[in-house]
């Protein structure tokens, strides 16, 4: 299973990669699920968010982080002093993964052959991009960019020099590029404490602000 064969080798657009991962089938996640969910923002962004996987609002709209963990996070990008205008966010998985229980469709994490899968689209994302800094968003991200070992509880709010931290870093196409990985938005809506995790996502994102200073 790969994504690697839908993507146009010569695509230098991401409405040319865009179009192309509508019509997706490198893993059997496009049967569920409503449409392709890309990324979107700036398209020379100087910072890169990758999440997990669209949720149920992302699935219904076609666009990446506009439910509740998208709002949390646009706040604290705004919180942390990161200006919007230079940010470009998207997922590890591009289509919803969830189970049906009754009419509820409940997110089910994405597995490592989804994630495997899905990963051409990422390197296609960042050929075009050649961003500074790629903030890794939870387990998954994690693991699609920073490999099986990589542990966000323990390593989380550092940046790390990329490509020596990355999995098959040679995927990459990009120089003097950094990682910082923090926990998923979606993370803080369940917490116990919200504003404790919130404030240690606006904390890690800081980190990000400085850097650009
Ligand atoms: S999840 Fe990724 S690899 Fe699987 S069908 Fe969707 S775009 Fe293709």
């Amino acid at each position: 299973m790969s994504a690697q064969e839908f993507i146009p080798p010569d695509a230098d657009t991401f409405d040319e990669l865009k179009a192309a991962a509508a019509g997706c089938h490198g893993c059997e996640l496009y049967e569920n699920a409503t449409q392709v969910v890309f990324g979107r923002g700036a398209p020379h962004a100087r910072v890169v968010f990758v999440g997990e996987q669209p949720g149920d609002v992302e699935d219904q709209k076609g666009l990446p982080f506009v439910g509740p963990a998208g709002h949390l996070l646009r706040k604290a990008v705004d919180d942390a002093g990161i200006d919007p205008a230079i940010i470009y966010i998207t997922n590890a998985v591009k289509h919803f993964r969830y189970e049906l229980r009754g009419k509820r469709r409940i997110h089910q994490t994405p597995g490592p052959q989804h994630i495997t899968a899905c990963r051409p689209w990422l390197v296609a994302e960042f050929g075009l991009l050649k961003p500074e800094i790629v903030v890794v968003l939870g387990a998954s991200a994690a693991k699609a960019l920073l490999g099986p070992a990589f542990r966000v509880t323990r390593s989380r709010g550092t940046l790390m020099p990329w490509p020596a931290s990355a999995q098959h870093p040679e995927d990459f196409p990009v120089d003097e590029i950094q990682a910082l990985a923090t926990i998923h938005p979606s993370a803080v809506l369940r917490a116990d404490d919200r504003d404790v995790a919130y404030n240690g996502l606006v904390d890690d994102l800081k980190v990000v602000a400085k850097q650009l200073e």
